[in-house]
């Protein structure tokens, strides 16, 4: 006797309650973003627990990241009714098939203690590989072959199964050596991220009876985000669903957004013919957001040709309109975001009082996290990144640090051991190794021992030149930061260049290299809030220093990408503007498969917010030293008028604007005419301002100047208080940085412009 299904059921509405209901063969449950997919999703795993159509342990359910498997997990949780053990194959495609692999790493010429190569140890690889087949890996880089592997990978293509039409791929030389690589993973008994599907979607078809087993053992299969699934994930679902068919797929076309990863939203448009006789379940009530927000999440997704097209309405109070604000630059776009989160925080103008937990920044490229990053660690307002480092954490960041570590401090000798071959200059581990003897022996930091090792010979060669070269930079850049007519800015770019590092990332063809070089140039942005390189390290460093998990509530910063599934409160959208988002990339794409992406990912953002959803873009972005006007993002010209409140400019900091060197603002003045919502008092403002600011007038007043201005006033015994450690005294000053005994958090230095004077 099947037991009585619990409370999980009388929580949802008819239509979904069809979609839990229905559990045997395939169902596509196709609705818009809120409408309680995931929600009836889990119910769906408590009801066939509850109605024993399945053990806990029978059920594979599937999620795209392990944030939104957790997540799940969560929700299960809470969920009223009684499970009897975890439901074991929750989790994502990856994570289900390295447990899978495992079990039969045999089959795939593996041992069960296989390793699992990150992105690094891939590129060395192949990269000894290249090298054996006498390819020139500056013409060719490496980066460029395990995009193409991965590329082939996603499309479930073993070695030999690589179609012609794919041979010339790596100037003819790439399926050659994705066999040679593959050979010598099975050696190195080591798979890399592809492999992990691969290899299962390999070992299905070749083997029925492993295949038979699991799709007798997994009775039911259920699949949240099926819009994202790539052919090889689109396969491995197939084939274990070839015999009873017991498959669910939750998804939305318009939420369609990692098709530059492989993903095809043809599956989700397909299911019905793959599986014929699929039952369509249809949700159309939104829980989620309010009408306002709806509303101009449907105008912008409208514009999109081709969607199966969908109703949504709510139940929910109107609320308040999107709201739209243009800022001067991107500094002012954080500082005012910053300010507003406060606000909400407080509960003032009229608003309940939301916690930080509930708001979150989605930004469309993760460069963007800087300003915020640096704005919220100097007002002291806890924030926390997720799915990725924090600007500080990354690789070409802390590469890009290390080099001016070593200018500063030529003493520094992990930041040299961090840099010497990187841009590779022909230094092998061996002669790594003799440096630091050479050092040693002589009781002399790296770059000296270096410099000795060569001139006693030691060291011979291609290497031997390149490191002479870098030891004379270091010491010639250290130099230049001696120099009067040389801003700090100019300094960190000529390093950055000189050193070869940019060209680095400039030759890289990986789709994670246009990041990278996008961070570096943000660094070089954020430089200009110090007086020199060193002053800038130190804040950086005390950062990281400060930086300890409390538990307490913090604002989310993520990409559009990372907030796939979620919901906040609160959610601010920066940064819409062309080339921008959408990126450049899509606006130069022939055809509009990439824009339309990009609505796609503009209709997630706007989605994700429940009560208030705030867009802004700045009028001017500084890239590389240069100031570059912007022009408001076409999406913003896409919102419908009637739902979208335009707020006023802040021109109330008084005096910050400024236009030196400026690129002149026609262009935004243009696209302003154009677009009705800058009919609005507040954009005509932001233009006047704009208008008076002679071209010539320098741009003083940042806010940290104001902030520094501030410092002086502390004094040795003064009561302070930080936003993070609370209050304490001042027992030390030291130039800009204080030293101060907290209550609660003992003794820390802090820079001043984290502190304000408790005003108690
Ligand atoms: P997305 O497309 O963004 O992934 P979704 O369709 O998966 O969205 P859910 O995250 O499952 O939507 O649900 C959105 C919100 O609506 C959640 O807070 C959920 O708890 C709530 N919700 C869903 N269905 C109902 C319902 N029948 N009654 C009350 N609240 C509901
Ligand atoms: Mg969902």
């Amino acid at each position: 006797m099947a037991a009585r299904p619990s409370r999980y059921l009388n929580d949802l509405n008819p239509a979904q309650r069809e979609a839990v209901e229905t559990l045997d063969g395939p169902l596509l449950i196709l609705a818009g973003a809120g409408t309680g997919k995931t929600k009836a999703l889990m119910a769906r795993v408590a009801h066939l627990i509850t109605m024993q159509r399945a053990r806990h342990d029978q059920i594979l359910a599937v999620t795209f990241t392990n944030k939104a498997a957790r997540e799940m997990q969560q929700r299960l949780a809470r969920t009223p009714f009684e499970i009897n053990g975890p439901v074991r194959w929750m989790g994502t495609f990856h994570s289900i098939s390295a447990k899978l692999l495992r079990r039969h790493a045999e089959l795939a010429g593996l041992k069960s203690n296989f390793t699992i190569l990150d992105t690094d140890d891939q590129i060395r690889l192949l990269k000894q590989l290249i090298r054996a087949a006498n390819i020139d890996d500056k013409r060719w880089p490496a980066r460029q072959l395990a995009g193409i592997i991965d590329g082939w990978k996603n499309r479930a293509l073993t070695p030999s199964k690589v179609p012609a039409a794919d041979a010339g791929a790596y100037n003819q030389r790439g399926a050659e050596l994705y066999a040679q690589y593959q050979a010598r993973l099975r050696e190195l008994n080591a798979v890399d991220f592809g492999d992990l599907l691969l290899h299962v979607v390999t070992i299905f078809q070749a083997h029925p009876d492993v295949l038979e087993q699991y799709q007798r053992w997994f009775k039911y299969i259920l699949v949240d985000e099926y819009q994202d699934t790539n052919v090889a994930q689109y396969m491995w679902l197939r084939l274990l669903a070839a015999s009873h068919k017991n498959i669910c797929c939750v998804g939305d076309d318009d939420q369609s957004i990692y098709g530059w990863r492989g993903a095809e939203v043809g599956n989700i448009l397909r299911f019905e013919k793959d599986f014929p006789g699929a039952h369509v379940v249809r949700l159309e009530q939104n829980y989620r957001s309010t009408p306002h927000i709806l509303a101009a999440a449907s105008g912008v997704i409208d514009g999109n040709k081709g969607r199966l097209g969908k109703t949504l309405w709510t139940e929910a109070q109107d609320g308040e309109k999107v709201r739209l604000i243009g800022h001067w630059d991107g500094e002012e776009e954080a500082r005012w975001i910053g300010e507003e989160i406060e606000a909400m925080q407080k509960g003032t103008r009229g608003m309940r009082s939301v916690s930080l937990d509930e708001m979150a920044i989605l930004v469309r490229a993760s460069h963007q996290m800087r300003a915020f990053e640096d704005r919220f660690l100097t007002i002291g307002l806890p924030y926390r990144v997720i799915g990725g480092p924090r600007f500080y954490e990354r690789l070409e960041i802390r590469d890009a640090m290390a080099y001016f570590r070593c200018v500063v401090s030529p003493d520094d000798d992990l930041a040299f051991e961090r840099i010497v071959n990187t841009p590779k200059r022909g230094l092998g581990d061996k002669a790594q190794q003799t440096i630091q003897a050479t050092a040693r022996a002589n009781g002399v930091s790296l770059i000296d021992g270096a410099a000795l090792a060569i001139e006693q010979g030691l060291l011979k060669g291609k290497g031997a030149k390149e490191l002479g070269k870098l030891v004379v930079d270091l010491a010639r850049w250290g130099r230049m930061a001696g120099d009067d007519d040389l801003t700090h800015m100019e300094l960190a770019e000529i390093i950055l260049d000189e050193s070869g590092y940019t060209g680095m990332w400039q030759n890289d063809k990986t789709p994670e290299a246009p990041g990278r070089l996008e961070n570096l140039k943000e660094l070089v942005k954020a430089l200009e809030n110090f007086d020199n390189l060193q002053g800038f390290l130190e804040h950086v460093s005390l950062i990281m220093d400060n930086e300890t998990d409390d538990g307490g509530a913090k604002v989310s910063i993520m990409t559009l990408h990372a907030a796939k599934g979620l919901e906040f409160p609160a959610v601010f959208l920066p940064g819409w503007e062309d080339g921008l988002f959408p990126s450049q990339r899509s606006m130069d794409e022939s055809g509009v498969k990439g824009l339309e992406e990009e609505r796609r990912l503009a209709y997630v953002g706007i989605t994700r917010a429940e009560e208030i959803c705030t867009i802004s873009f700045a009028a001017n972005r500084r890239v590389f030293g240069q100031w570059q006007s912007a022009l408001p993002s076409r999406f913003i010209d896409e919102l419908p008028e009637e739902h979208v409140d335009v707020l006023t400019p802040p021109g109330l900091y008084g005096g910050g604007y400024g236009a030196a060197g400026m690129g002149g603002s026609s262009g935004i003045e243009q696209r302003a005419a154009d677009a009705n919502v800058y009919n609005s008092p507040g954009w005509r403002r932001l233009q006047e301002r704009s208008a008076q600011r002679p071209v010539s007038q320098p741009r003083e007043t940042r806010n940290t100047v104001i902030d520094l201005q501030a410092v002086s006033s502390f004094e040795t015994g003064e009561r302070v208080f930080h936003q993070k450690f609370g209050y304490g005294s001042i027992i030390g000053i030291e130039g800009d940085k204080l030293e101060i005994a907290f209550e609660k958090a003992g003794t820390k230095k802090v820079v001043a412009s984290y502190i304000s004077a408790a005003d108690d």
